[in-house]
């Protein structure tokens, strides 16, 4: 009964330990759910490995073909009409929270790239890839499936061209600045979309000397410069660094400097010189990726957070992020605050915020919210 209770509580995962009977189900197939009593409880994806069994499609009995398929990506893809207008890239499907659970697909101009992280998406690629060429007539559509979590399905890591050209660098637009990414290898399936509407929030607060922790591609350091006198951006990935002196000069920005370095290391340094900024975002990635390590990821987030406040100007603002689902706002608010104590510094919470709106928080899958965004100013 727990998998049923878990579907009417508005999960749409059921554990593998919660199965009474898989039926023989095949690997990835599309399966009906029926309780103890034969009671339809709606139709799932199945793995036979992963310990979440069943990622439940829909709760109506109508069978989920290609055209419910196609529906279904037609109706993400229009909302990000709404709340993505005008974006020159945007995650036109977000898994669960688009009712396509392990399904990731990406517009970056006029090419997309495609993740199917499950044995049941997988299995649903070929479908997949003739609905999008149907819908969008994209240029070229990418797989990203070099996800880590593929491993959990038993299925392989693989990228490749699934239809149209062989892109590899695209230029788009971006809050009204130009942006390169790499399809084919950069991190994620080329860039941190869900970082969009916080970088144009991030910038109506940048001014003086700015830095830029973790910067990846230099996304926050190229959207908030024009606000800027300097900006400083650090990662320790020498391909970031190249695609951040790129996107600068696309912009025709003059005032930023890159360095590749441990942020860490840099943050200590830095606080004991003496240095000071007016602006720093801290964007780390994921320190808690199990519970287990949510105490050390949160001293990970209070050094971070200590080191920056310290070394802000009076009147300067913090931009700091936790994308692990398993740090809450509150634990971040409460590393923060610790920070912000042991700096001696008064703190205010300018905003709090999430992801950006195209990736959908579904309201009974606390797992859809993971990033989380504080903007603070020091007095
Ligand atoms: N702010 C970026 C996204 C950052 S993702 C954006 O808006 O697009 C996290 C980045 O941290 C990655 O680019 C990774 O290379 C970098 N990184 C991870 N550990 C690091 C460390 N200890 N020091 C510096 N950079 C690190």
């Amino acid at each position: 009964m727990r998998g049923v209770d878990r579907i009417l509580s508005g999960h749409p995962w059921i554990y593998r330990t919660d199965l009474i009977d898989d039926g023989g189900a095949e690997p990835g197939a599309i399966v009906r759910l029926v309780d103890r009593r034969k009671r339809f409880f709606g139709q799932a994806l199945y793995s036979s490995r992963s310990q979440i069994a069943l990622r439940l499609l829909t709760r109506e009995a109508r069978e989920f073909d290609r055209n419910y398929l196609a529906e279904r990506i037609h109706a993400a893809a229009s909302y990000r009409d709404v709340i993505a207008k005008g974006a020159g890239a945007c995650r036109l499907v977000a898994s669960e929270g688009d009712l396509l659970p392990s399904l990731i697909v990406d517009r970056y101009g006029d090419c997309l790239t495609v993740q199917t992280l499950s044995q049941g998406m997988d299995r649903l690629k070929p479908d997949i890839v003739e609905i999008l060429k149907e819908q969008f007539t994209p240029r070229s559509i990418i797989e990203r499936n070099d996800a880590a979590v593929r491993a959990l399905e038993g299925l392989s890591e693989q990228t490749g061209v699934l239809f149209g050209e062989d892109v590899s660098e695209i230029v788009v637009e971006e809050n009204g600045l130009k942006f390169c990414y790499d399809l084919r290898g950069g991190q994620k399936t080329g860039g941190f979309l869900d970082q969009r509407e916080n970088r144009a929030a991030a910038r109506d607060y940048a001014r003086g000397r700015m830095l830029d922790c973790f910067t990846y591609s230099g996304a926050f350091a190229v959207t908030l410069a024009g606000r800027c006198e300097s900006v400083l951006g650090i990662d320790s990935s020498a391909d970031a660094m190249a695609m951040a002196q790129r996107n600068q000069e696309l912009n025709n920005l003059t005032n930023i400097e890159w360095r590749e370095a441990n942020c860490f290391d840099f943050l200590k340094a830095a606080d004991q010189r003496g240095e000071r900024f007016d602006t720093i975002v801290l964007d780390p990635p994921a320190f808690a990726r199990q519970k287990s390590n949510l105490e050390s990821a949160l001293r990970g987030y209070k050094e971070l957070n200590l080191r920056a406040l310290k070394m802000l100007n009076p009147g300067g603002h913090l931009i700091t992020f936790s994308c692990s689902f398993h740090v809450s706002e509150a634990n971040l608010l409460e590393a923060v605050a610790s920070a912000a104590l042991d700096a001696h510094r008064t703190v205010v919470v300018v905003e709090r915020r999430t992801q950006s709106r195209d990736h959908p928080i579904l309201l009974t899958v606390p797992e859809t919210h993971y990033l989380k965004c504080l903007i603070l100013r020091v007095l």
